[in-house]
């Protein structure tokens, strides 16, 4: 289990993130709402190591992770834009964790073949980064981050920069994925509708404070997180035509 407590950060006089906590069991996702500087980033770049905190913890099943260093967190970040090195294959940029960690060739082939089919992209292996779609590179910074099947995940906006339908279709992908790897992630979106696709747990992050949901039906009946607003502009629009 992941737990969080009293978390804070503050550049020089801005406090950024206040006192943040929160738990999480294995292979939950756990929505983050959150606009634009909020303090989304600063929050899980400190919880996968890439930045530090004023104060507070972080365990994973009662182990401390915030004095450990970043790569031995088994926490992986993944950020909007994907970050593939530019000089290597789809299958090399997937196999690089595997590498660095000196497991055996065949093992490293046969992990990297099982990624590339389940997220549909083994056609594409031989590809640079540069020839491939936003979403395929997507796919290829996922299938880099589970491969060495860290315990979280956290994601920062993963699909904010991919179009509607590639959007939903990693939605759908992840969901797939998520369960066949009983993955446990953190997600944070700005975008409502993604948070309730993806999530099981809900939490909102206003001005580096987190509010966590007891659940679903806390998340939606929360004024702030306007999806009753949202309904009722589409009912007047369904009733003024039905009319
Ligand atoms: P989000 O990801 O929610 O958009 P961030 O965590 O990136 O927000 O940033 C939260 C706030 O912290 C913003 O006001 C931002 O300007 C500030 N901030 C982020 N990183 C730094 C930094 N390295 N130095 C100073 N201020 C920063």
């Amino acid at each position: 289990m992941i737990k969080v407590s009293n978390i804070s950060k503050s550049y020089g006089k801005e406090p950024v993130l206040k006192n943040i906590g929160f738990e999480l069991l294995e292979q939950h996702t756990m929505s983050i709402l959150g606009k634009s500087g909020c303090g989304k980033t600063t929050l899980l770049k400190i919880l996968a190591g890439l930045e530090n905190s004023d104060s507070g913890s972080f365990t994973i099943d009662g182990s401390d992770m915030l004095h450990m260093p970043p790569q031995r967190r088994e926490v992986v970040y993944l950020s909007q834009e994907p970050l593939l090195f530019p000089h290597m294959t789809v299958e090399q940029n997937i196999g690089y964790g595997l590498r660095i960690r000196k497991i055996s060739q065949n093992e490293l082939v046969e992990k990297v073949e099982v990624m590339l089919n389940e997220l549909g992209i083994s056609e594409h292996r031989n590809k640079m980064p540069d020839q491939l779609s936003g979403g395929q590179k997507q796919r290829v910074a996922f299938g880099r981050a589970l491969v060495i099947n860290p315990k979280v995940i956290l994601l920062d906006e993963p699909f904010g920069s991919l179009d509607a339908h590639t959007r939903e279709d990693m939605q759908t992908l992840f969901l797939k994925i998520a369960e066949l790897h009983h993955i446990t992630a953190l997600l944070v979106t700005h975008d409502v509708k993604e948070a309730l696709i993806m999530g099981r747990k809900f939490a909102r992050l206003d001005a580096g404070a987190l509010t966590v949901y007891p659940d679903k039906k806390a998340f939606i009946a929360a004024p702030e997180n306007g999806i009753k607003k949202e309904v009722g502009f589409w009912n007047e629009l369904m009733k003024e035509h039905e009319q």
